[in-house]
Protein backbone atom coordinates (compact mmCIF):
# COMPACT_ATOMS: atom_id res chain seq x y z
CA UNK A 1 0.00 0.00 0.00
CA UNK A 2 1.54 3.73 -1.11
CA UNK A 3 2.41 5.35 2.19
CA UNK A 4 0.71 9.28 2.07
CA UNK A 5 2.51 11.31 3.43
CA UNK A 6 0.45 14.18 6.25
CA UNK A 7 0.83 17.77 4.64
CA UNK A 8 3.56 19.57 6.82
CA UNK A 9 1.67 22.49 8.94
CA UNK A 10 4.38 25.28 8.59
CA UNK A 11 2.49 27.82 9.89
CA UNK A 12 2.74 26.89 13.87
CA UNK A 13 6.92 26.06 12.96
CA UNK A 14 7.11 30.33 11.56
CA UNK A 15 4.96 30.64 14.38
CA UNK A 16 7.39 29.15 17.11
CA UNK A 17 10.28 30.48 15.04
CA UNK A 18 8.64 34.42 15.04
CA UNK A 19 8.51 33.92 18.60
CA UNK A 20 11.84 32.87 19.48
CA UNK A 21 11.60 29.58 19.99
CA UNK A 22 13.76 26.31 18.18
CA UNK A 23 12.77 24.17 15.43
CA UNK A 24 13.45 19.89 16.51
CA UNK A 25 15.78 18.38 14.05
CA UNK A 26 13.07 16.92 11.92
CA UNK A 27 10.94 19.97 11.44
CA UNK A 28 14.06 22.00 10.04
CA UNK A 29 14.85 18.38 7.71
CA UNK A 30 11.05 18.87 6.55
CA UNK A 31 11.60 22.50 5.91
CA UNK A 32 14.40 22.56 4.31
CA UNK A 33 13.27 19.10 1.87
CA UNK A 34 10.05 20.77 1.23
CA UNK A 35 11.83 24.29 -0.11
CA UNK A 36 14.17 22.29 -2.25
CA UNK A 37 11.45 20.11 -3.71
CA UNK A 38 9.02 23.17 -4.17
CA UNK A 39 5.57 21.54 -1.80
CA UNK A 40 6.01 24.85 0.63
CA UNK A 41 4.93 27.86 -0.93
CA UNK A 42 7.30 30.93 -1.53
CA UNK A 43 4.90 32.49 1.20
CA UNK A 44 5.79 30.65 3.63
CA UNK A 45 9.46 30.17 3.19
CA UNK A 46 10.19 34.09 3.04
CA UNK A 47 8.03 34.05 6.60
CA UNK A 48 10.17 31.71 8.00
CA UNK A 49 13.21 33.35 6.63
CA UNK A 50 12.12 36.75 8.05
CA UNK A 51 11.74 35.29 11.53
CA UNK A 52 15.13 33.50 10.89
CA UNK A 53 16.63 36.86 10.13
CA UNK A 54 14.93 37.98 13.71
CA UNK A 55 15.84 35.32 15.56
CA UNK A 56 18.33 33.27 14.36
CA UNK A 57 19.25 29.86 14.30
CA UNK A 58 20.76 28.55 17.77
CA UNK A 59 24.28 26.21 16.98
CA UNK A 60 22.50 22.70 16.87
CA UNK A 61 19.56 24.63 14.39
CA UNK A 62 22.60 25.91 12.33
CA UNK A 63 24.28 22.25 11.64
CA UNK A 64 21.31 20.99 10.98
CA UNK A 65 19.97 23.33 8.30
CA UNK A 66 23.07 23.36 6.99
CA UNK A 67 23.50 19.31 6.96
CA UNK A 68 19.76 19.44 5.41
CA UNK A 69 20.57 21.45 2.03
CA UNK A 70 23.64 19.48 1.36
CA UNK A 71 21.21 16.51 1.57
CA UNK A 72 18.85 18.34 -0.78
CA UNK A 73 21.54 17.00 -3.49
CA UNK A 74 24.26 15.46 -4.35
CA UNK A 75 27.53 15.67 -2.39
CA UNK A 76 30.84 15.69 -4.69
CA UNK A 77 33.66 13.33 -3.22
CA UNK A 78 37.23 14.30 -5.10
CA UNK A 79 39.49 11.63 -3.02
CA UNK A 80 40.59 10.02 -7.13
CA UNK A 81 42.39 13.80 -8.14
CA UNK A 82 46.03 14.09 -7.71
CA UNK A 83 45.62 17.03 -5.84
CA UNK A 84 43.99 19.24 -2.88
CA UNK A 85 40.81 20.73 -3.66
CA UNK A 86 40.35 24.45 -2.30
CA UNK A 87 37.55 26.75 -3.14
CA UNK A 88 37.19 30.38 -2.12
CA UNK A 89 34.03 32.23 -1.65
CA UNK A 90 33.01 35.96 -0.60
CA UNK A 91 29.84 36.51 1.57
CA UNK A 92 29.37 39.51 -1.44
CA UNK A 93 30.41 42.45 -2.49
CA UNK A 94 30.01 45.17 -5.34
CA UNK A 95 32.57 45.20 -8.50
CA UNK A 96 34.07 42.01 -6.90
CA UNK A 97 35.32 39.62 -9.93
CA UNK A 98 37.61 38.10 -7.97
CA UNK A 99 36.66 34.75 -8.34
CA UNK A 100 36.46 34.99 -12.02
CA UNK A 101 40.70 35.73 -12.38
CA UNK A 102 41.47 33.70 -9.21
CA UNK A 103 40.00 30.00 -9.81
CA UNK A 104 41.90 29.85 -13.51
CA UNK A 105 44.87 31.36 -11.68
CA UNK A 106 44.85 28.29 -8.51
CA UNK A 107 44.43 26.08 -11.38
CA UNK A 108 47.23 27.16 -13.27
CA UNK A 109 49.55 27.03 -9.97
CA UNK A 110 48.03 23.46 -9.27
CA UNK A 111 45.27 23.48 -7.34
CA UNK A 112 41.95 22.13 -8.33
CA UNK A 113 38.85 24.85 -7.60
CA UNK A 114 35.54 23.18 -7.76
CA UNK A 115 33.18 26.62 -7.29
CA UNK A 116 29.92 26.55 -6.73
CA UNK A 117 29.05 30.48 -7.11
CA UNK A 118 25.95 32.27 -6.92
CA UNK A 119 23.74 34.66 -8.84
CA UNK A 120 23.48 38.55 -7.55
CA UNK A 121 22.25 39.06 -4.16
CA UNK A 122 20.41 42.14 -2.95
CA UNK A 123 22.92 44.76 -3.83
CA UNK A 124 26.06 42.50 -4.69
CA UNK A 125 26.98 41.07 -8.19
CA UNK A 126 26.85 37.64 -8.60
CA UNK A 127 29.25 35.32 -10.20
CA UNK A 128 26.64 33.53 -12.36
CA UNK A 129 25.27 36.52 -13.73
CA UNK A 130 28.80 37.56 -14.61
CA UNK A 131 29.94 34.39 -16.17
CA UNK A 132 26.10 34.15 -18.32
CA UNK A 133 27.54 37.35 -20.40
CA UNK A 134 29.83 35.13 -22.32
CA UNK A 135 28.27 33.69 -25.38
CA UNK A 136 27.12 30.37 -24.46
CA UNK A 137 28.40 29.90 -21.01
CA UNK A 138 26.27 27.23 -19.31
CA UNK A 139 26.61 27.38 -15.53
CA UNK A 140 23.74 24.71 -14.79
CA UNK A 141 25.98 22.17 -14.93
CA UNK A 142 25.29 18.10 -14.07
CA UNK A 143 27.23 16.37 -11.43
CA UNK A 144 28.96 14.55 -14.04
CA UNK A 145 29.58 17.87 -16.24
CA UNK A 146 30.85 19.86 -13.41
CA UNK A 147 33.71 16.78 -12.65
CA UNK A 148 34.50 16.73 -16.51
CA UNK A 149 35.31 20.36 -16.31
CA UNK A 150 37.02 20.07 -13.03
CA UNK A 151 39.56 17.52 -14.03
CA UNK A 152 40.07 19.12 -17.29
CA UNK A 153 40.75 22.64 -16.52
CA UNK A 154 41.55 22.47 -13.21
CA UNK A 155 38.47 24.59 -12.19
CA UNK A 156 35.12 24.87 -12.54
CA UNK A 157 32.54 27.99 -12.22
CA UNK A 158 28.63 26.71 -11.86
CA UNK A 159 26.04 27.47 -10.25
CA UNK A 160 23.73 25.43 -8.43
CA UNK A 161 21.40 23.02 -10.04
CA UNK A 162 18.15 20.53 -8.99
CA UNK A 163 21.44 18.29 -8.35
CA UNK A 164 23.62 20.62 -6.52
CA UNK A 165 22.26 22.01 -3.62
CA UNK A 166 18.71 22.99 -4.74
CA UNK A 167 17.54 24.09 -1.46
CA UNK A 168 20.14 26.77 -1.88
CA UNK A 169 19.22 27.76 -5.31
CA UNK A 170 15.34 28.37 -4.27
CA UNK A 171 16.51 30.11 -0.71
CA UNK A 172 19.11 32.00 -2.12
CA UNK A 173 16.21 33.44 -5.06
CA UNK A 174 13.53 34.47 -1.87
CA UNK A 175 15.87 36.02 0.01
CA UNK A 176 17.11 38.36 -3.01
CA UNK A 177 13.73 39.40 -3.38
CA UNK A 178 12.76 39.63 0.68
CA UNK A 179 14.80 41.32 1.87
CA UNK A 180 16.28 38.26 4.42
CA UNK A 181 19.87 38.36 3.42
CA UNK A 182 21.59 40.23 6.60
CA UNK A 183 21.52 36.92 8.67
CA UNK A 184 24.69 34.88 10.04
CA UNK A 185 23.16 31.79 9.74
CA UNK A 186 21.64 32.00 6.60
CA UNK A 187 24.86 33.61 4.99
CA UNK A 188 26.61 30.96 6.82
CA UNK A 189 24.47 28.00 6.01
CA UNK A 190 24.04 29.40 2.09
CA UNK A 191 27.81 29.22 1.72
CA UNK A 192 28.93 26.07 3.50
CA UNK A 193 26.37 23.98 2.37
CA UNK A 194 26.89 24.91 -1.53
CA UNK A 195 31.51 24.11 -0.29
CA UNK A 196 30.05 21.24 1.14
CA UNK A 197 28.08 19.93 -1.63
CA UNK A 198 30.98 20.36 -4.15
CA UNK A 199 33.19 18.59 -2.01
CA UNK A 200 35.85 21.19 -1.71
CA UNK A 201 38.76 20.31 0.63
CA UNK A 202 39.30 23.69 2.26
CA UNK A 203 37.61 27.03 2.22
CA UNK A 204 39.07 30.52 1.87
CA UNK A 205 36.12 33.23 2.45
CA UNK A 206 36.50 36.63 2.02
CA UNK A 207 34.29 38.25 4.44
CA UNK A 208 33.51 41.64 3.27
CA UNK A 209 33.59 44.47 5.74
CA UNK A 210 31.82 48.19 5.17
CA UNK A 211 29.20 50.00 3.28
CA UNK A 212 28.78 47.55 0.72
CA UNK A 213 28.70 44.57 2.54
CA UNK A 214 25.71 42.60 4.17
CA UNK A 215 27.10 43.05 7.93
CA UNK A 216 28.54 46.46 6.85
CA UNK A 217 30.83 46.51 11.05
CA UNK A 218 33.71 44.96 11.38
CA UNK A 219 32.22 43.58 14.79
CA UNK A 220 29.30 42.20 12.52
CA UNK A 221 32.06 40.50 9.72
CA UNK A 222 33.77 39.02 12.73
CA UNK A 223 31.14 37.14 13.89
CA UNK A 224 30.38 35.39 10.74
CA UNK A 225 33.91 34.71 10.15
CA UNK A 226 33.61 33.16 13.73
CA UNK A 227 30.35 31.22 12.23
CA UNK A 228 31.95 30.23 9.20
CA UNK A 229 35.26 29.11 10.91
CA UNK A 230 32.82 26.91 13.21
CA UNK A 231 30.58 25.70 11.58
CA UNK A 232 33.04 24.38 8.93
CA UNK A 233 34.89 22.62 11.95
CA UNK A 234 31.41 20.78 12.87
CA UNK A 235 30.32 19.88 9.50
CA UNK A 236 34.12 18.86 8.34
CA UNK A 237 35.72 21.84 6.29
CA UNK A 238 38.61 23.62 6.70
CA UNK A 239 37.56 27.24 6.91
CA UNK A 240 40.28 30.52 6.89
CA UNK A 241 38.92 33.68 6.86
CA UNK A 242 40.21 36.77 5.43
CA UNK A 243 38.41 40.40 6.24
CA UNK A 244 38.71 42.56 3.24
CA UNK A 245 37.32 46.09 2.76
CA UNK A 246 34.19 46.63 1.42
CA UNK A 247 33.59 50.52 1.88
CA UNK A 248 34.13 51.10 -1.75
CA UNK A 249 33.64 49.47 -4.58
CA UNK A 250 36.15 46.29 -6.04
CA UNK A 251 37.68 48.10 -8.60
CA UNK A 252 36.51 50.25 -11.69
CA UNK A 253 33.68 48.00 -12.93
CA UNK A 254 30.13 47.26 -11.40
CA UNK A 255 28.35 45.35 -13.63
CA UNK A 256 27.97 41.69 -15.51
CA UNK A 257 30.23 41.79 -18.55
CA UNK A 258 32.05 44.70 -17.45
CA UNK A 259 33.38 42.55 -14.56
CA UNK A 260 34.31 39.79 -16.81
CA UNK A 261 36.10 42.53 -18.84
CA UNK A 262 37.84 43.18 -16.04
CA UNK A 263 39.14 40.22 -14.71
CA UNK A 264 40.25 39.39 -17.95
CA UNK A 265 42.18 42.46 -17.79
CA UNK A 266 43.71 41.24 -15.06
CA UNK A 267 44.66 38.18 -16.59
CA UNK A 268 46.59 40.13 -18.41
CA UNK A 269 48.66 41.80 -16.45
CA UNK A 270 46.81 45.20 -16.09
CA UNK A 271 43.53 45.86 -14.29
CA UNK A 272 43.09 47.59 -11.03
CA UNK A 273 45.62 47.32 -8.20
CA UNK A 274 43.28 46.61 -5.82
CA UNK A 275 41.45 43.93 -7.60
CA UNK A 276 44.82 42.17 -8.47
CA UNK A 277 46.21 42.65 -4.94
CA UNK A 278 43.17 40.60 -3.43
CA UNK A 279 42.94 38.52 -6.04
CA UNK A 280 47.03 37.56 -5.51
CA UNK A 281 46.23 38.03 -1.74
CA UNK A 282 43.29 35.14 -1.35
CA UNK A 283 45.50 33.12 -4.09
CA UNK A 284 48.15 32.85 -1.81
CA UNK A 285 45.85 31.88 1.35
CA UNK A 286 44.26 28.94 -1.24
CA UNK A 287 47.88 27.42 -2.09
CA UNK A 288 48.85 27.63 1.45
CA UNK A 289 46.08 26.46 2.98
CA UNK A 290 46.04 23.77 0.41
CA UNK A 291 49.58 22.59 0.89
CA UNK A 292 50.87 23.75 -2.35
CA UNK A 293 53.35 26.68 -0.73
CA UNK A 294 54.88 26.70 2.96
CA UNK A 295 54.37 30.65 3.35
CA UNK A 296 51.90 33.47 1.88
CA UNK A 297 54.79 35.20 0.20
CA UNK A 298 55.74 32.10 -1.65
CA UNK A 299 52.22 31.63 -2.64
CA UNK A 300 51.74 35.21 -3.92
CA UNK A 301 54.33 35.13 -6.17
CA UNK A 302 53.65 32.00 -7.96
CA UNK A 303 50.18 33.72 -8.30
CA UNK A 304 52.09 36.02 -9.90
CA UNK A 305 54.05 34.06 -12.18
CA UNK A 306 50.52 32.37 -13.26
CA UNK A 307 49.62 36.42 -14.29
CA UNK A 308 52.72 37.05 -15.58
CA UNK A 309 53.10 33.73 -18.04
CA UNK A 310 50.16 34.31 -19.11
CA UNK A 311 48.79 30.74 -17.50
CA UNK A 312 46.03 32.02 -15.74
CA UNK A 313 44.20 33.27 -18.83
CA UNK A 314 44.83 30.18 -20.87
CA UNK A 315 43.09 28.13 -17.96
CA UNK A 316 40.06 30.80 -18.13
CA UNK A 317 39.91 30.14 -21.85
CA UNK A 318 39.88 26.25 -21.52
CA UNK A 319 37.19 26.28 -18.85
CA UNK A 320 35.07 28.79 -20.89
CA UNK A 321 35.56 26.57 -23.61
CA UNK A 322 34.71 23.58 -22.00
CA UNK A 323 31.49 24.95 -20.38
CA UNK A 324 30.00 26.06 -23.58
CA UNK A 325 31.47 29.41 -23.71
CA UNK A 326 32.50 31.47 -27.02
CA UNK A 327 36.43 31.54 -26.40
CA UNK A 328 36.00 34.54 -29.25
CA UNK A 329 35.09 37.11 -26.13
CA UNK A 330 38.19 36.33 -23.92
CA UNK A 331 40.20 36.77 -26.80
CA UNK A 332 38.44 40.28 -27.53
CA UNK A 333 36.14 41.29 -24.57
CA UNK A 334 34.89 43.75 -27.11
CA UNK A 335 32.38 41.07 -27.68
CA UNK A 336 31.00 40.98 -24.46
CA UNK A 337 27.65 42.63 -24.52
CA UNK A 338 27.43 46.46 -23.65
CA UNK A 339 24.17 48.73 -22.73
CA UNK A 340 22.35 50.89 -25.09
CA UNK A 341 22.66 54.44 -23.32
CA UNK A 342 25.64 55.94 -21.21
CA UNK A 343 25.81 58.91 -19.10
CA UNK A 344 28.84 60.28 -17.33
CA UNK A 345 28.63 62.00 -13.79
CA UNK A 346 30.78 64.86 -13.01
CA UNK A 347 32.15 66.10 -10.09
CA UNK A 348 30.11 68.74 -8.61
CA UNK A 349 33.37 70.39 -7.04
CA UNK A 350 37.11 70.41 -6.84
CA UNK A 351 38.20 68.40 -3.82
CA UNK A 352 39.46 64.84 -2.85
CA UNK A 353 37.34 62.14 -3.01
CA UNK A 354 37.04 60.71 0.18
CA UNK A 355 34.22 57.90 0.38
CA UNK A 356 32.71 56.31 -2.49
CA UNK A 357 29.72 54.36 -0.86
CA UNK A 358 29.69 50.76 -2.58
CA UNK A 359 26.14 50.16 -0.70
CA UNK A 360 24.49 52.76 -2.35
CA UNK A 361 26.38 52.02 -6.15
CA UNK A 362 25.36 48.72 -5.43
CA UNK A 363 21.72 49.41 -5.25
CA UNK A 364 21.96 51.93 -8.25
CA UNK A 365 23.66 48.94 -10.21
CA UNK A 366 21.06 46.60 -9.36
CA UNK A 367 18.18 49.18 -10.96
CA UNK A 368 20.55 49.41 -13.85
CA UNK A 369 19.84 45.52 -14.22
CA UNK A 370 22.71 44.56 -12.99
CA UNK A 371 20.76 42.47 -10.04
CA UNK A 372 17.34 41.71 -9.64
CA UNK A 373 14.18 44.05 -7.71
CA UNK A 374 11.87 40.38 -8.17
CA UNK A 375 12.86 37.14 -8.58
CA UNK A 376 11.48 36.82 -11.97
CA UNK A 377 13.70 39.75 -13.13
CA UNK A 378 15.94 39.54 -16.21
CA UNK A 379 19.65 40.82 -15.36
CA UNK A 380 20.75 43.41 -18.30
CA UNK A 381 24.31 42.00 -19.19
CA UNK A 382 25.30 45.29 -20.03
CA UNK A 383 24.45 47.50 -17.56
CA UNK A 384 27.12 48.90 -15.28
CA UNK A 385 28.73 51.81 -13.24
CA UNK A 386 32.23 52.29 -14.50
CA UNK A 387 33.99 54.34 -11.61
CA UNK A 388 36.73 57.27 -12.79
CA UNK A 389 37.50 58.17 -9.33
CA UNK A 390 37.77 56.34 -6.39
CA UNK A 391 38.55 57.25 -2.58
CA UNK A 392 41.29 59.21 -2.12
CA UNK A 393 41.04 60.82 -5.97
CA UNK A 394 42.32 64.37 -6.33
CA UNK A 395 39.43 65.97 -8.51
CA UNK A 396 38.30 69.47 -10.50
CA UNK A 397 34.99 70.68 -10.82
CA UNK A 398 33.55 68.81 -13.77
CA UNK A 399 35.77 65.86 -13.87
CA UNK A 400 33.99 62.64 -14.42
CA UNK A 401 33.41 60.90 -11.63
CA UNK A 402 31.86 57.23 -13.11
CA UNK A 403 29.77 56.43 -16.18
CA UNK A 404 26.36 54.69 -16.22
CA UNK A 405 25.79 51.98 -18.67
CA UNK A 406 22.32 51.01 -19.22
CA UNK A 407 18.60 50.17 -21.39
CA UNK A 408 16.18 51.69 -19.55
CA UNK A 409 15.83 55.60 -19.40
CA UNK A 410 13.84 55.56 -16.02
CA UNK A 411 15.69 53.08 -14.59
CA UNK A 412 18.86 55.11 -15.18
CA UNK A 413 16.79 58.22 -13.55
CA UNK A 414 16.69 56.28 -11.04
CA UNK A 415 20.16 55.26 -9.93
CA UNK A 416 21.60 58.52 -11.12
CA UNK A 417 20.44 59.94 -7.84
CA UNK A 418 21.74 57.24 -6.07
CA UNK A 419 24.78 57.45 -7.61
CA UNK A 420 25.16 61.47 -7.06
CA UNK A 421 24.46 60.67 -3.15
CA UNK A 422 27.95 57.87 -3.38
CA UNK A 423 30.40 59.96 -4.15
CA UNK A 424 31.60 62.51 -1.27
CA UNK A 425 34.29 65.33 -1.87
CA UNK A 426 36.09 66.54 0.97
CA UNK A 427 38.63 69.45 1.22
CA UNK A 428 41.63 67.50 2.96
CA UNK A 429 43.68 64.32 1.74
CA UNK A 430 42.47 60.59 3.45
CA UNK A 431 44.64 57.82 4.28
CA UNK A 432 44.09 54.72 2.50
CA UNK A 433 42.13 51.90 4.38
CA UNK A 434 43.43 48.63 4.14
CA UNK A 435 42.39 46.29 1.61
CA UNK A 436 43.12 42.97 3.99
CA UNK A 437 41.99 44.07 7.59
CA UNK A 438 42.62 40.75 9.31
CA UNK A 439 42.98 37.09 8.62
CA UNK A 440 41.12 34.26 11.23
CA UNK A 441 41.20 30.76 11.25
N1 LIG B 1 27.00 34.28 -0.76
C1 LIG B 1 26.20 33.18 -0.71
O1 LIG B 1 26.44 32.20 -1.41
N2 LIG B 1 25.15 33.20 0.12
C2 LIG B 1 24.85 34.25 0.91
O2 LIG B 1 23.90 34.18 1.64
C3 LIG B 1 25.68 35.39 0.85
C4 LIG B 1 26.77 35.39 0.00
Amino acid sequence: MKTVRAPLAVPPLIARKRDGGALTDGEIRALVDGAARGTIPDYQLAALLMAIVWRGLESRELVTWTRAMVDSGDRLEWSALPGSTVDKHSTGGVGDKISLCLAPLCAAAGLYVPMMAGRALGHTGGTLDKLETIPGFRTALSPAEFRRVLTRAGFVLAGQSARLAPADRVLYALRDATATVESIPLIASSILSKKLAEGAGALVMDVKVGSGAFLPARSQARALAHALIGLGKRLGLRVRAVLSDMDQPLGAAIGNAAEVREAIDILRGGGPPDVRALTVRLGAEMLALGGRVRDLRTGAQRIEAQIASGAGLERLRLGVGLQGGDVRAIDDPGRLPRARARQVLHAPRSGTVVHVDAGALGRAATLLGVGRLRKEDRISPGGAILLHAKAGTRVERGDPLCTLHYDDHARAHAARALVEGAFRIGSSAIRARPLVLETLG
